[in-house]
């Protein structure tokens, strides 16, 4: 089968996959029941498909294809996060994480191999930038990772973040059709309040991500002024953190959603009470929650985390300011498997 001529399916939004349907002379009904076909669990071909005729599943054999993912690595921490490693048709490794909590799993997906983005204190950036996901990479690590979450009696997916490697507004056009089929609710039906777009702050992006869809929002803030900001996240050199503030300020949140801010305590860098009471007047008025990480430290990066009285009072000022903050606990840093860690080619070379 020559895969490389043929569409993948998996690269379709429902609507793209009508456009399809109607040009081959088909009712448009027979794309809602493609569609859904292509996300139900263990079906990879299509003669599974039951309800579509001998003839037409031989004519959409020889026409076009669906991919899927298996994980090549499948590596639990002793804290229960899992992180599985998926080898992509031209051998680039990406990953993905599953984090189990009390009562529900969260999946955090990448949408890049590599990042351009450069930050100083992510491991992810040591790769350099090397291509794009499509959208079919990127859905089909959510389908490989329910189907193991099923297959390991783990319930389900209930919350998916777009935080893993890569800057998912740098792939803007392949995040957006990603997002379309995993919130399609005959595709793997991710409310909007269950996904969630993570950015370090490509800000025409944010504005137009949230032109198109409904969907939460994540922020990697990390300094609350701009010199800290742009020693730290280049990216704060062409949006400072002003413009990025009032993106999150116009950015269309869902009823009763707030913008999540992530800011990473780095040792004497960015730790401070002053940090701290900066942080908070920066963020005033913005409906947002703040999540704090202790920065994972790798041998590769010159950074420490604060230490546990700083961290604790970094939350107390900002709590006391009347915000929502926790702090995030490091999950599976044992298997490089916490935030800023995924670098699969970094780690090898
Ligand atoms: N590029 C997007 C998506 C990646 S998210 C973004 O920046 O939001 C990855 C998260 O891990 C981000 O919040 C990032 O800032 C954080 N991170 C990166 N390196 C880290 C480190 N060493 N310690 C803790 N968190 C880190």
């Amino acid at each position: 089968m020559l895969k490389k001529n043929k569409i993948d399916l998996k690269n379709l939004t429902r609507s793209q996959l009508t456009d399809f349907v109607l040009a081959q002379e088909l009712s448009s009904f027979r794309a809602r029941q493609i569609f859904s076909w292509l996300y139900r669990p263990g079906i990879t071909n299509f003669s599974q498909m039951t309800d579509l005729s001998k003839k037409l599943r031989q004519s959409l054999e020889e026409q076009v294809y669906f991919s899927s993912l298996t994980p090549a690595v499948r590596e639990q921490s002793v804290d229960g996060t899992i992180k599985y490693g998926f080898l992509l048709d031209d051998g680039a490794m990406i990953e993905s994480v599953l984090i189990p909590e009390k009562n529900r799993n969260t999946l955090c997906i990448s949408t890049q191999v590599g990042c351009a983005m450069g930050c100083r204190f992510c491991l992810t950036a040591t790769m350099g930038f090397i291509r794009n996901l499509t959208p079919a990479e990127i859905v089909n690590q959510v389908c490989a990772v329910l189907a193991d979450v099923t297959t390991h009696e783990m319930g389900t997916i209930n919350n998916l973040v777009y935080m893993g490697m890569g800057e998912p507004l740098a792939n803007f056009d392949n995040l957006l059709t990603s997002l379309r089929i995993v919130m399609d609710e005959l595709g793997l039906n991710f409310s909007e309040r269950r996904t969630t777009v993570s950015t370090c702050g490509l800000v025409p992006r944010i504005k137009e991500l949230g032109e198109e869809i409904r969907v939460n929002l994540a922020i990697s803030l990390h300094a609350a002024d701009n010199e800290t900001r742009s020693q730290l996240m280049p990216v704060n050199r062409t949006w400072n953190l002003d413009s990025l503030l009032l993106a999150c300020r116009e950015y269309p949140l869902a009823k009763r959603r707030r913008i999540m801010i992530e800011y990473i305590l780095l040792r004497d860098i960015n730790d401070s009470e002053s940090d701290a009471r900066l942080l908070a007047q920066k963020l005033h008025s913005i409906r947002c929650k703040i999540n704090l990480i202790p920065c994972n430290e790798a041998p590769d990066l010159p950074f420490r985390k604060p230490s546990q009285k700083k961290i604790d009072r970094f939350q107390e000022i900002l709590h006391d300011a009347g915000y929502t903050v926790i702090v995030r606990s490091s999950r599976g840093s044992d298997i490089s498997a916490a935030c800023g860690q995924l670098a699969v080619q970094g780690r090898e070379n």
